[in-house]
C-alpha cells in the first residue's frame, strides 16, 4: 500500500513538473501575435533584382540598410521565378497554390484562390491591415500595370500606377509625407526591364542597378527629414533575379534575391541566418504591425530581424 502511494506521488511529481516546464516553454516562446512595433511599415520592392547584382553593382542607399540592418542575399523567390507570381506571393502570405496567380502576368488567378476576402481576393497584407487597422492609412506605387492585379484596390487609400520609377517614388514620398500611412507598399520596375532588353548581367542592367539606389536613396533622404524614419521599419527586396535576358526559370541567378530589413527596432547584425522564401514578406510585415495572419497564410515572419534589448 505504502509503495503504491511512493509510485503515485513520483508519478504526480513527474506530471506536475512538466506542467510546469511546458508553462515556462509558453512564457519564453515569442508570441504569434505581436504588438506594432513601428507606426510606419514601407515594403520597397525592385523587379528583377538579383541577389548576385550586390557583387557588382555600387549601391551606397541599399547598402546603408544593410549595414545598419539585418538581410539575406539567399531569399528565394517562389517558382516559377516570374513576376504576377512573386509579387502575389509577397503581397499574400502565400504560394500560388493557394492564390493562384501563377504566371509573369497572371490577370487573375489560373488556379481559383483557395479562399477569398471580402474583396473577391486571396486576403493580401492590405486586407489585414484594412480590417484590423481600420482608421490606418495604406496605400501602393508602382511603376508596373501588373501589381494592380495582386492587392486590394478598393482598400487603399492611394493606388497609383507611375509612369517611371521617378514618378513611382516621388508620388509615395509625398503619400508618406502626407497621408502618414501605417504601411505603403512601392514597386520599382528596374532593373528588370533593361535586364530583358540588354541582359541582366550587362554594364547597362547595373547601371539601372545604380539609378534604382539613387531613388531608394532619394526615399531615405525624405524620410529622414520628415522624422519620419524614426518611427519606420523599411523592408526592401525584389520579385525575382534574371539569368541572359530573361527570367522564370531555376537558377540560383533568377531564385535568389535580396532582402533587407532596417529601421525602428531592427537589428544592426547585417547577415542573416534565416530561410527566408518571398511569401514570408507579408508574413513578416503582420507581425510588425501587430496582425493575425489569415490560417490560410503559409509565410512565417522573419523574427531574427528585431533587436533584443
Ligand atoms: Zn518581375
Amino acid at each position: 500500500m505504502f509503495q503504491k502511494f511512493i509510485k503515485q506521488f513520483i508519478l504526480l511529481n513527474i506530471l506536475l513538473s512538466f506542467t510546469s516546464c511546458a508553462i515556462a516553454q509558453k512564457k519564453n516562446s515569442p508570441p504569434e501575435i505581436n504588438k506594432q512595433l513601428a507606426q510606419h511599415i514601407i515594403l520597397i520592392g525592385s523587379d528583377g533584382l538579383g541577389a548576385y547584382a550586390f557583387e557588382k553593382a555600387k549601391i551606397p542607399s541599399i547598402r546603408k540598410m544593410m549595414n545598419n540592418g539585418s538581410y539575406s542575399l539567399k531569399a528565394r523567390s517562389v517558382l516559377p521565378s516570374s513576376s504576377a507570381v512573386n509579387w502575389a506571393s509577397m503581397l499574400m502570405g502565400s504560394g500560388p497554390e493557394l492564390h493562384g496567380f501563377t504566371e509573369w502576368d497572371s490577370r487573375e488567378p489560373e488556379l481559383p484562390s483557395a479562399i477569398l476576402g471580402e474583396t473577391g481576393l486571396y486576403p493580401s497584407i492590405f486586407s489585414l491591415v484594412d480590417s484590423q487597422m481600420p482608421k490606418e492609412k495604406k496605400g501602393a506605387s508602382y511603376a508596373w500595370g501588373g501589381i494592380r492585379n495582386v492587392f486590394e484596390r478598393d482598400l487603399v487609400d492611394l493606388d497609383y500606377n507611375g509612369s517611371t520609377d521617378e514618378k513611382t517614388i516621388e508620388h509615395a514620398l509625398e503619400f508618406l509625407t502626407e497621408e502618414k500611412p501605417v504601411f505603403t507598399f512601392i514597386h520599382l520596375d528596374e532593373p528588370d526591364h533593361t535586364g530583358h532588353k540588354l541582359g541582366f548581367d550587362s554594364d547597362e542592367y547595373y547601371l539601372a542597378v545604380e539609378h534604382m539606389d539613387s531613388l531608394v536613396g532619394q526615399l531615405l533622404s525624405g524620410l529622414e527629414k520628415s522624422k519620419m524614419m524614426e518611427n519606420t521599419i523599411i523592408i526592401f527586396t525584389a520579385d525575382h533575379g534574371g539569368n541572359r535576358k530573361s527570367h522564370g526559370g531555376k537558377t540560383l541567378k533568377e531564385v535568389e534575391i535580396p532582402w533587407i530589413a532596417y529601421g525602428k527596432g531592427i537589428s544592426n547584425q547585417g547577415k542573416l541566418n534565416n530561410t527566408i522564401v518571398t511569401y514570408d514578406t507579408g508574413a513578416t510585415i503582420a507581425y510588425l504591425l501587430g496582425l493575425q495572419m489569415p490560417e490560410s497564410w503559409r509565410g512565417k515572419p522573419v523574427k531574427e530581424i528585431l533587436s533584443r534589448e
